[in-house]
């Protein structure tokens, strides 16, 4: 029997893990630059949590979730995204006693059952920042700007910003019924998921992926033409304050997001030449999503990122350069006696925090020498008969080829001053 990777699924192996730590690095720097702290809740809630958070008229919770009961006969999920999870930590953990806003951020697996295709998996990575407790524009313009940053270091450029507002309970009554109203015309010719949301989410029908409803729908009505007075200065706002850092970004009336907890603001973030799944991330406010998990009303925003996605547009723009943590030494021995100190050495270097390695196949000299170079070790250490006769080793840099014999007891002072060297 062959076992293979489930569908969807990706193994990240060492020559590529050098790559996603150096993004992750980026993503938590970033975040932690502007005073977002890590938190990390479970990979799998109940799933009623997502019905209610994520909002059942959804295609998440319609077609993609991973559900199963577990031996307790609870149903469990395993976390299509990050938001309500976050929010659900932080209620259950006593929300309203901790000073707000809570500003956090996340990185992680999510699952989805969706088809796969490049830069689409089931089980996939986002990071995402939220801000729970303020109702101001800025945190809208942060949440959008602070994941340009990471894009920028990462070298993905031509990021387009799409921004929109689909208002709040005071406004948007009025617009979903302007939309049944356009939309009745054409409801003989859409999807049977847009006919079962017409009535129940027609914002939903703005982001329908079936070709057929793409034809049949009009142009929807511009939902900013009638956002109430208090939605309309916070869009301008977060506007304002995107063109004061001179974020360029288009306004998109189609971008509603298919989750029902959004309010007001809503974006995407897409950039060219990584195929159809351009979107790269996006959020969006959610000021009724904490009171939907059971938490007091409490205005959020928030975003989330995909990482693959970055990964391909990184590889897309920047030719994807190497990210291999090299090793400080290798142990090259010949003969019993010398592995036996090699294995010693290397303990001891490694107790001195630098990295080392040394032959564990009883190989000789030459094949040690290849695999040393092959982990692009900084200096290679040689242990024969004579070296260990004086307690010394052939200590050999490997980007000149210089060697000198040098005691067994200074090798590490010897490493790390060259390290230091380095450095300056
Ligand atoms: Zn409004
Ligand atoms: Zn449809």
């Amino acid at each position: 029997m062959d076992i293979t990777a489930p569908r969807g699924t990706n193994d990240i192996l060492p020559d590529e893990v050098g790559l996603w730590q150096h993004v992750e690095e980026l993503v938590r720097n970033a975040a932690e630059r502007a005073g977002y702290r890590e938190i990390r809740t479970p990979i799998f809630e109940h799933t009623e949590l997502f019905e209610r958070g994520v909002g059942e008229a959804t295609d998440i919770v319609e077609k993609e979730m991973y559900t199963f009961t577990d031996r307790g006969d609870r149903s469990i999920t395993l976390r299509p995204e990050g938001t309500a999870p976050v929010v659900r930590a932080l209620v259950e953990r006593g929300l309203a006693s901790m000073s707000q806003p809570a500003k956090v951020y996340y990185l992680g697996p999510m699952f989805r059952y969706e088809r796969p295709q490049a830069g689409r998996y089931r089980q996939f990575h986002q990071f995402g920042l939220e801000v729970i407790g303020a109702p101001s524009p800025a945190a809208d313009a942060e949440v959008i700007a602070v994941p340009l940053e990471v894009f920028r270091s990462l070298g993905i450029q031509d990021v387009i910003v799409n921004i929109n507002s689909i208002g709040c309970p005071a406004c948007r009554p009025a617009y979903r019924k302007l939309l049944q109203e356009t939309y009745r015309p054409v409801l003989g010719k859409l999807c049977p998921s847009c006919v079962s949301r017409y009535d129940r989410n027609p914002l939903r029908l703005l982001d329908c992926k079936s070709e057929a409803c793409r034809r049949a729908l009009p142009e929807p009505p511009m939902i900013l033409d009638i956002l109430c007075p208090e939605c309309r200065s916070h869009f301008d706002e977060v506007r304002r304050l995107l063109d004061g850092l001179n974020v360029e970004y288009a306004i998109n009336p189609r971008l509603v997001r298919g989750l029902d907890y959004y309010t007001r603001t809503t974006f995407e973030y897409n950039v060219g030449g990584i195929g159809s799944q351009d979107a790269i991330g996006g959020g969006g406010r959610y000021d009724g999503l904490v009171e939907e998990v059971g938490g007091p009303p409490t205005p959020a925003v928030g975003v989330a990122c995909g990482l693959e996605r970055c990964v391909l547009a990184m590889r897309a723009m920047t030719g994807g350069e190497e990210y291999d943590a090299p090793i400080d030494i290798y142990f090259v021995a010949l003969g019993e006696a010398a592995r036996e100190k090699a294995f010693e050495l290397a303990f001891d270097m490694r107790s001195c925090g630098i990295s080392a390695d040394f032959d564990m196949l009883d190989r000789g000299m030459k094949a040690q020498m290849r695999y040393a170079g092959k982990a692009g070790s900084r200096f290679v250490a040689i242990i024969g008969d004579n070296e260990l006769a004086v307690e010394s080793v052939m200590l050999k840099r490997m980007a000149t080829g210089d060697q000198e014999l040098v005691r067994q007891s200074e090798v590490a002072e010897r490493i790390l001053e060259a390290r230091g060297g380095a450095a300056k």
